[in-house]
C-alpha cells in the first residue's frame, strides 16, 4: 500500500503586525521583488545583481571593505561564519556576555577549539569597558574581542567604538554582532575600525529571514589566509565561498544561492539607500520617542537605562498581576499583533517591543499602544469571586 496523499491545502498565513524582536513587517514591495522569475545563480544578470548587493551592503555597513556580502543562512550562520574563519584552535577570545547572544558567541568559540575568556555584565546593562580592559590586561595574548552591539534579548546597546579601540590597542581583532543594529542605529564599520561583523536580513532591514550580511576588513582576511588549520566548516570557509561571491568574470559554483530571497534583500537595500541611512536612524529614534511617551501614559516601565536603550528593541517590565502568556496571546488573537517574550533569565519578566525597519512607523506605534491599553485593562481585572 503506498502512502496516501495528505489532503492539505495551500498555506494562507494570517495578516499580523510584527513588533517583536524580528522578523519585522516585510513591505509588499520586497515580497513583490521576491516573486520575480527565478534565474540561474551563475546567470550574468544574476551576478550583476550580486555586485549591486555588495555595493548596497557597503553603504549599509558604512564600509569600503571589499569582502562584504550576504551569507546564505540566518543571522546565526553569519555569526558562525565569523567565528569559524577567525578563530583557530588554541586562540584566546575575549567574549562579552550581557544577554543571550553573547552566550551563543561563547558556544561558537568553544566549538572552534578557541579558549573563551568571559567578560560578564548583568542582563540589561551595556558591556563594561573597564572589565574588558581588565580582561586584556590579564590576557595580553587574546587574539579576538567579540561583542554584541545591540543585545536583542535585553534591549541594551554597547559602545562599539570604544570596544573596537580597546581591541586595537591590544592588537586583537574584533567580531561584532550587529544583527539588530544594522539599519536601525549607526553601525560605522570603518570609522570604528571593526574587523568582522555580521547581521541579519529580518530585523531593521525588514526583509524575510534567511540571509546574513557580513563584512571583513583586510586585517581579518589576512588572519584567515594565515591560518595553520583549515576552517572546520566547508560551507562557511571564506576561501571557498569567495570563489562564488567575488571571482570577477570567473565565478565558480560553491552552493546554489537563495536566488529569490536575494532579490528581496536587494530591494530592501535599495529602499534603505532611497530613504538615506541617516533618515532611517532618525526614524527609528522618533518612533521610539513616540512609543516611550505612550508607554509612560500606560504606566509601563523600561528595563534598560535611558543612555543604553535601543530605539528598535524596547524591553518593558511586565506589570505585576499580568499573566505574560495570556496577555501576549490576546494581542495575537484579538489584535493580530506580535510582541516578543523575555528570553533566558528574563523569561516571564519582560516584553520586547520591536520597532525595526518597516515596523518603525507611526501607524504601528499607535496601534501597539492601543492594543496594549485594551489588553492590560482586561487582564488587570481581578478574577470575579463568586
Ligand atoms: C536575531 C539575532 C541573532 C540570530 O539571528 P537569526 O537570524 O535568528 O539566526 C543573532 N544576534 C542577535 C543580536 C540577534 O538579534
Amino acid at each position: 500500500m503506498p502512502f496516501t496523499a495528505p489532503a492539505i491545502k495551500s498555506f494562507q498565513p494570517p495578516r499580523r503586525t510584527l513588533m517583536g524582536p524580528g522578523p519585522s513587517d516585510v513591505p509588499q514591495r520586497i515580497l513583490d521583488a521576491m516573486a520575480r522569475p527565478t534565474i540561474g545563480h551563475l546567470d550574468p544578470a544574476f551576478t550583476d545583481m550580486m555586485e549591486e548587493i555588495k555595493q548596497l551592503l557597503r553603504y549599509a555597513f558604512q564600509t569600503g571593505n571589499k569582502l562584504t556580502f550576504p551569507v546564505s543562512g540566518p543571522g546565526s550562520v553569519g555569526m558562525e561564519t565569523c567565528f569559524v574563519n577567525l578563530v583557530e584552535p588554541g586562540d584566546k577570545v575575549i567574549v562579552c556576555v550581557n544577554g543571550v547572544f553573547g552566550g551563543r558567541m561563547v558556544e561558537n568559540v568553544k566549538r572552534t577549539g578557541g579558549i573563551p575568556v568571559l567578560v560578564e555584565d548583568a542582563w540589561g546593562e551595556p558591556v563594561s569597558l573597564n572589565k574588558v580592559a581588565d580582561a586584556f590586561a590579564a590576557n595580553p595574548d587574546a587574539k579576538v574581542l567579540a561583542f554584541v552591539h545591540a543585545e536583542t534579548s535585553t534591549g541594551a546597546r554597547s559602545d562599539a567604538k570604544a570596544l573596537a579601540e580597546l581591541a586595537r590597542k591590544h592588537g586583537a581583532l574584533t567580531i561584532m554582532d550587529c544583527v539588530t543594529s544594522l539599519g536601525g542605529i549607526p553601525v560605522l564599520i570603518d570609522a570604528w575600525g571593526i574587523d568582522a561583523a555580521y547581521s541579519g536580513s529580518q530585523k531593521c532591514l525588514s526583509c524575510t529571514p534567511g540571509l546574513a550580511p557580513v563584512t571583513f576588513s583586510e586585517r581579518a582576511i589576512a588572519k584567515v589566509q594565515a591560518r595553520k588549520t583549515p576552517v572546520q566548516s566547508w560551507f562557511m570557509d571564506l576561501n571557498l565561498v569567495l570563489g562564488y561571491w567575488s571571482g570577477e568574470g570567473r565565478r565558480t559554483y560553491h552552493h546554489t544561492a537563495p536566488i529569490n530571497p536575494l532579490y528581496g534583500l536587494h530591494e530592501a537595500l535599495v529602499m534603505l539607500a532611497e530613504e538615506g541611512i541617516e533618515n532611517a536612524w532618525a526614524r527609528h529614534r522618533a518612533m521610539h520617542e513616540r512609543l516611550k511617551a505612550g508607554l509612560a501614559k500606560l504606566g509601563l516601565r523600561f528595563v534598560v537605562a535611558e543612555a543604553a536603550r535601543l530605539p528598535q528593541l524596547n524591553s518593558l517590565a511586565i506589570p505585576a498581576g499580568i499573566d505574560d502568556a495570556a496577555a501576549r496571546g490576546r494581542l495575537l488573537t484579538e489584535f493580530n499583533l506580535e510582541i516578543g517574550a523575555g528570553l533566558g533569565a528574563l523569561a516571564g519578566q519582560i516584553w520586547r517591543i520591536g520597532l525595526m525597519g518597516y515596523s518603525a512607523k507611526q501607524a504601528n506605534v499607535d496601534y501597539c499602544l492601543k492594543a496594549l491599553e485594551a489588553v492590560l485593562a482586561v487582564e488587570a481585572q481581578p478574577v470575579a469571586v463568586i
